[in-house]
């Protein structure tokens, strides 16, 4: 699997902006963010994007969609809500080849079409 940036910045080597780490993930803001709060989580354990939780177990899947949502808790986001998006594969916009969620929130966000 490539190195990538994400794999990096787990390992300490590059910067980051941590808001919550546990034993199962790693979360740190984006760089460039496109809403007041912008938040990636990362699986300890690499994948490489989302359409590769067809190889986990459910309760693998689940402990990760679990942890986001309690990421999206620790940021304040519960009550008045946010979106979280899994950019996939080419077509789907992602750049950084390492799974992350991203959790957006801090304001109501549009939904347009693309
Ligand atoms: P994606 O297009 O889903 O792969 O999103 C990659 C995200 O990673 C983008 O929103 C970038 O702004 C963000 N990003 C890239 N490099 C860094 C970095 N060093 N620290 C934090 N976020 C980053």
């Amino acid at each position: 699997m490539e190195d990538t940036i994400f794999d990096k910045i787990l390992r300490g080597e590059i910067p980051s902006e941590k808001v919550y780490e546990d034993e199962v993930v790693y979360a740190f803001k984006d760089i460039n963010p496109v809403a007041p709060v912008h938040v990636l989580v990362i699986p300890k354990s690499k994948l490489e994007k989302f359409s590769d939780f067809e190889d986990l177990s459910s309760l693998e899947v689940g402990n990760f969609i679990k942890k986001v949502s309690i990421v999206a808790k620790e940021l304040g986001l519960k009550e008045d809500g946010y979106r979280v998006v899994f950019n996939n594969g080419r077509d789907g916009g992602q750049e950084v080849n390492y799974l992350h969620a991203h959790i957006l929130g801090g304001k109501k966000l549009s939904f347009s079409r693309l």
